[in-house]
């Protein structure tokens, strides 16, 4: 993708997972352009709801630092259910362990915080398009 073009995501639903309000805002202006339908949770446990209840969902950002549930909990239990929807994990650690951790839970890929507008397009672009 060149600095010019969008992808046009119009008939995707992404469900963002993410307990810090500022970033949901971070994730609607980033993928406004693209014209991706977006839901939001902001813990592990309404992620689940969410994804085993809303049969439209695409693709799911998760966020692995969450209260209570945390994010590879989450994935666990989304899978077992929907084992189809790819889901893209964003962590502030990037630590080696916890990429393994983050692919073992059941997570299809990662992104590390701050995110990158590009990184952040090009990796769910790899499960959309
Ligand atoms: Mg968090």
């Amino acid at each position: 993708m060149s600095n010019t073009e969008v992808y046009n995501w119009s008939d995707k639903v992404i469900l963002v997972v993410e307990d810090e309000e500022v970033n949901t805002y971070f994730f609607q202006a980033a993928l406004r352009k693209t014209e991706a339908k977006l839901l939001f949770a902001s813990s592990g446990r309404e992620a689940i709801d969410l994804a085993t209840s809303d049969t439209h969902i695409d693709l799911i950002l998760m966020d692995i630092r969450l209260p209570e549930l945390d994010g590879y909990e989450a994935t666990r239990q989304i899978k077992e259910k929907r084992p189809e929807i790819p889901i893209v994990a964003q962590t502030a650690y990037a630590m080696a362990n916890e990429r393994e951790n983050i692919l073992k839970a059941g997570c299809n890929d990662y992104i590390s915080k701050p995110i990158r507008f590009k990184v952040l397009m090009d990796t769910i672009a790899k499960y959309l398009d």
